[in-house]
């Protein structure tokens, strides 16, 4: 069991108002340049609903179900781009909570496709990965003009 340093609070803490602020239903440490396996998500999106934030520190994804599920997904690294991933519908994650506490969680729905993308950008993984080359290439092709466009400013 180990111990969540302030730092690392400080950061979960930022993380979650930059991902309510965005708004997005997860964002991972590697998306604002810090390079720790954590993220935090939180899929209430209906209005007036109690918030749900989570933050998990080394996720591992421990079982995932054969069965599939479709969502249309988008992320805070990719702007106003969505497409449909095929995902496990299922998965049974392992994780450390801020407070050092190893937990273990199934999720499914919405939830399941967020802490699979989230643990992708772990690894360095975009749901672009998963489509096909050329519905790949156009996004990407949006990306860099959008960039260029930013550098312009
Ligand atoms: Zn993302």
């Amino acid at each position: 069991m180990g111990s969540v340093s302030k730092e690392l609070r400080k950061l979960a803490d930022d993380m979650l108002q930059t991902m309510y602020e965005a708004p997005g239903i997860g964002l991972a440490a590697p998306q604002v340049g810090v390079l720790k396996r954590m993220f935090v998500m939180d899929c209430i999106k209906e209005e007036n609903a109690t918030p749900e934030p989570n933050i998990l520190i080394n996720p591992e994804v421990t079982w995932v179900s054969e069965d599939m599920n479709t969502y249309e997904e988008g992320c805070l690294s990719i702007p106003d781009q969505y497409a449909d991933v095929e995902r496990p519908a299922e998965a049974r994650i392992r994780w450390m909570d801020i407070d050092g506490k190893v937990q273990e969680e199934q999720f499914d729905g919405l939830w399941a496709t967020c802490v699979q993308h989230e643990i992708d950008h772990l690894d360095g993984k975009l749901f672009i990965d998963y489509l096909k080359p050329l519905k790949r290439q156009m996004i990407t092709r949006k990306m860099v003009k959008l960039k260029r466009e930013m550098a312009r400013e």
